[in-house]
């Protein structure tokens, strides 16, 4: 009898990388996935980036726990490794895995899957025959003890709770959830997590906490999950990380050869595997060097994306100081610069900016602004300042805090400035051909007889017509909707050419 998992992501692109892989596993296994509703496990992988994250995860648990109370919910993520107990006494939640333990999450599913199926077979006057791997087993694998954590709260005794046992401690393990093999499945361009943890010690920020140091995987073990991901029929990877500048920085001597950073990574995937398309996620400005530069230079709008994610945070001096990021925003303005002589205008440019940082005066705030108006951005990624116990900025917010129709205010002000620079920089693009990827379309899309795509350069295109998920092909963008959305027909023969090139 095949069981059912349904996994809700929340938080970045290196988290969401976590999720599909536990659930790469679990369909490896023959579970099915199906709605929140009536699936028999629900895995909730959370991020604690800000207090509104550890909100929606909570009003998510809720939710799934009253549409479908039979369901074992496991926690997992940023979220379960920062404050484990608050998430272990939340009604419905069977187990809580921290990022500490989150290889052993899918063995953690198998066993509750297991206990279930078991007492429906019992039901039925079975016995179940076949063995999946146990936590504990897999624990032994790893060179790992462990036994589940379960904590008492005199809450929790008073009013009669069952605790969910806590799968997390102050080590940080990196091991085969990051060897699972991506596929291209429901993800068209899945996401490969090849770096975990930050060194950084971001005011506002948890993620040091919460994932530990950094770590990479080895160069060796990236190359088979390509060379694994294009036998399968995959097109586009996305190279994704925590702090994925990082990479191969914390291998030492002794670890084998290089490469020993991201570029030189890049590069050996290019000459080992036939990988059509990469694409790199977020890399924080000081970590794009002359090297990674470089290699845009030379892949740029051919086998590597022309698209470049810088968080930004703030367009002030003293505010950047405050949060100690480490580059000062005419640093940023450089790096940018440096990589439109690279790639040429056709780059998407895309940041994250905080509004309402402790202490944000006007002038700084129009700062930011002047930077975000300058640069020429494609899109942004908005948010106000939460603050995060445990961490300087929640006593800067307690010393100097913004208020919030301030911040809200600053929100609306920037949201609409991004909306234009969006428009602005989409609008260039019109009448120009595109080499795009086909995406699975919502239904809605499907409907009107169109197909969703990504451009090589990070635009979403709605492409008239029908075509099935993954296929590469080149368009020709005819304009844009009234939703801001560039709209494109196919052109002749392109799906053909790039398939067989
Ligand atoms: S660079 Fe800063 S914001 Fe990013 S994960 Fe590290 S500490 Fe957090």
């Amino acid at each position: 009898m095949a069981s059912t998992f349904h996994v809700e992501h929340f938080g970045c692109r290196a988290a969401r990388a976590d999720g599909e892989a536990v659930s790469e596993r679990l369909r490896a296994a023959g579970h099915c996935v199906r709605q929140p509703s009536v699936a028999d496990v629900v895995i909730v992988n959370t991020c604690s980036v800000t207090a509104e994250a550890d909100r929606a995860a909570r009003a998510f648990i809720r939710r799934a726990h009253r549409l479908n109370p039979e369901a074992r919910i496991v926690v997992t993520g940023c979220y379960a490794q920062r404050a484990p107990e608050e998430l272990a006494g939340l009604t419905g939640v069977a187990a809580v895995v921290g990022n500490s333990h989150k290889a052993l999450a899918p063995e953690i599913v198998f066993q509750l899957l297991r206990d279930r199926e078991g007492e429906a077979l019992k039901g039925h006057g079975f016995s179940r025959a076949e063995e999946a791997p146990t936590a504990d087993a897999a624990l032994a694998a790893e060179g790992m003890q462990h036994h589940p954590q379960v904590l008492v709260s005199v809450e929790s005794v008073l009013a009669g709770k069952a605790l969910s046992p806590i799968w997390a401690d102050d080590r940080f393990a990196h091991s085969f959830i990051e060897a699972a093999q991506v596929m291209p499945g429901a993800q068209t361009r899945p996401n490969l997590k090849i770096q975990e943890g930050c060194e950084n010690r971001c005011t506002f920020c948890v993620i040091p906490s919460t994932r530990g140091p950094s770590k990479s995987l080895p160069h060796a073990v990236v190359l088979r999950q390509v060379e694994g991901f294009v036998a399968a029929g995959g097109n586009e990877l996305v190279l994704s990380g925590i702090n994925l500048g990082r990479w191969g920085r914390d291998f030492s001597d002794s670890e084998g050869a290089p490469p020993r950073t991201l570029a030189g990574l890049a590069r050996k995937i290019f000459e080992r595997t036939p990988l059509p398309r990469l694409r790199l996620s977020s890399i924080e400005p000081m970590d794009w060097d002359a090297e990674l530069i470089g290699l845009m230079e030379e892949f740029g709008g051919t086998r590597l994306a022309r698209h470049a994610h810088l968080p930004l945070q703030s367009g002030s001096d003293a505010v950047l100081r405050r949060m100690h990021r480490r580059y000062r925003p005419w640093h940023y303005a450089k790096k940018v610069v440096a990589l439109l002589r690279a790639c040429g205008p056709e780059l998407t440019l895309g940041a994250d900016v905080m509004v309402g940082f402790p202490g944000e005066s006007d002038a700084e705030f129009e700062e930011t602004m002047a930077l975000v108006q300058a640069l020429p951005f494609g899109y942004l990624h908005l948010f106000p300042f939460s603050p995060r116990p445990g961490t300087p900025g929640w006593t800067l917010h307690a010393e100097r805090p913004v208020p919030a129709e301030v911040v809200g205010e600053r929100m609306a002000v920037l949201r609409a400035l991004a909306v234009e620079k969006s428009l602005a920089h989409r609008a260039r693009f019109i009448g120009r051909e595109l080499e795009a990827i086909t995406l699975h379309t919502p239904a809605e899309m499907e409907a009107r007889g169109r197909t969703a795509t990504l451009t090589e350069n990070f635009l979403p295109v709605e492409l008239q017509g029908r075509q099935e998920a993954n296929r590469l092909l080149w368009l020709r963008v005819s304009g844009v909707n009234a939703e801001g959305t560039l709209e494109a027909t196919a052109v002749e023969n392109s799906l053909q050419t790039l398939c067989s090139a």
